[in-house]
């Protein structure tokens, strides 16, 4: 097994007494949006730049060490896929989770902060669209949000494996978010963690100030294809997010048949090169 090192945490307590906001980053330790701007908050504290006037705030910037040191998403497995407590944790991703859930059952708002592989622009992602999830996806500052993603699976038969940190905050009924900041790369994705942490400071009131938040589209996921056979093919080189009318051909089967969309609605996660079997691309609905 891997030689253990446990991720750093600071904490802050307010002027007055409040609820206590827990950030991480780097849980995938390919992912430096969140380590950057999770440690120029706590620079900006730090330096008193930024005054916190009430609560407690948990800082993690760097949740999987020993992967970030070697930019790699994970060492021995994905933490965002173990993310529980265990009893026999024999793996170093086993072991931070025994660590980092207690940080989460403890806190009152947790935010996740992410990139991603593919080039995008910010969205986050609502597995359980309450009240509060929802008008706290809404400050964040992501263009896009996605509902519906673990209903899909279930209604095609799929497990979704659940052990995600956005799962283990929802099952201990925290107020929670995470955001995928754009590309690993994209330099804009510091900038964008750092204002998600800003407005997310503003909106639960642990700082001054008025969130600055961009409109968001509001996206339900309604469908999932698999690829069937290497010969199916997407009609057109579909973006993320392009929209379709209804009646449009959205791809071909290697049968000829086509597939045409039965709503109005914007195609999601489009992979050409996906292998048979696995997801193809998704369709959902714009909410009004
Ligand atoms: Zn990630």
């Amino acid at each position: 097994m891997a030689k253990y090192e446990q991720p750093e945490i600071k904490i802050f307590h307010g002027n007055k007494k409040g609820l206590s906001l827990l950030i991480f980053g780097a849980i995938h330790g390919d992912e430096v949006c969140g380590p950057f701007s999770i440690k120029k908050i706590i620079k900006d504290i730090e330096s008193k730049r930024i005054i916190i006037e009430k609560g407690t705030i948990v800082l993690v910037p760097i949740c999987n060490p020993i992967a970030y040191k070697k930019r790699m998403r994970f060492v021995e497995e994905n933490l965002n896929r173990v993310f529980k407590t265990w009893s026999n944790s024999n793996s170093y991703e086993k072991k931070l989770a025994n660590s980092l859930t207690l940080l989460v059952k403890n806190c009152d708002i947790f935010l996740d902060i992410h990139s991603m592989e593919a080039k995008s622009v910010p969205m986050t992602f609502i597995d359980s669209p309450n009240k509060s999830n929802v008008s706290f996806s809404r400050i964040l500052g992501a263009n896009y949000s996605i509902e519906g993603w673990p209903e899909l699976y279930r209604k095609n038969g799929q497990g979704i494996s659940s052990y995600d940190t956005m799962a283990y905050a929802e099952k201990h009924s925290k107020k929670c978010a995470v955001i995928e900041c754009g590309q690993h790369k994209d330099i804009n994705s510091k900038k964008v963690a750092y204002q998600t942490i800003i407005n997310t400071l503003r909106h639960f009131g642990f700082i001054d100030g008025k969130v600055k938040s961009k409109k968001l589209s509001e996206i339900r996921m309604k469908k999932l294809f698999i690829k069937e056979n290497k010969k199916d093919f997407l009609i057109k080189n579909w973006k993320n997010f392009d929209s379709f009318k209804k009646g449009d051909i959205l791809a071909s089967k290697s049968d000829g048949k086509k597939i045409i969309a039965a709503f109005n609605g914007v195609i999601i996660f489009p992979n050409e090169k996906a292998k048979v079997g696995t997801e193809w691309f998704y369709l959902g609905t714009i909410k009004q």
